[in-house]
């Protein structure tokens, strides 16, 4: 079993860009975007393609390109001195209160 502070310690060991280490946010910030564009761009093939069928070997190169999604997600964190593993547990907490006083749905970050 992976947890997230295992994760973010050993994806820093891969981390190799500018100013690495340093709060340089902005590298994975992009990369984390480009990732994300490189997820919904096989989806929008999967549609195009494949009439909305995720294919096995579809999913197997969406479970790369989510890998890509994490590890830049994961080096943001660590730029910005946040703990993956926290930001993950911060969430679930979020939506659960949300969940338990019905706002799931609807709009705001503050809700
Ligand atoms: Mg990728």
């Amino acid at each position: 079993m992976l947890d997230f502070a295992t994760y973010q310690q050993n994806a820093t060991t891969t981390a190799i860009y500018p100013q690495r280490g340093e709060g340089n946010f902005t590298y994975p910030a992009l990369g984390l975007a480009g990732e994300t564009g490189e997820v919904c761009e096989k989806l929008k093939k999967a549609i195009r393609d494949d009439g909305g069928i995720i294919t096995l070997d579809r999913r197997v190169m969406l479970a790369k390109e989510l890998g890509d999604v994490l590890w830049y997600l994961s080096a943001l964190c660590t730029e910005l001195g946040l703990s993956l593993e926290a930001v993950a547990a911060e969430n679930l907490e979020k939506l659960a209160a949300r969940k338990k006083t019905g706002n799931i749905q609807g709009s705001g970050d503050l809700r």
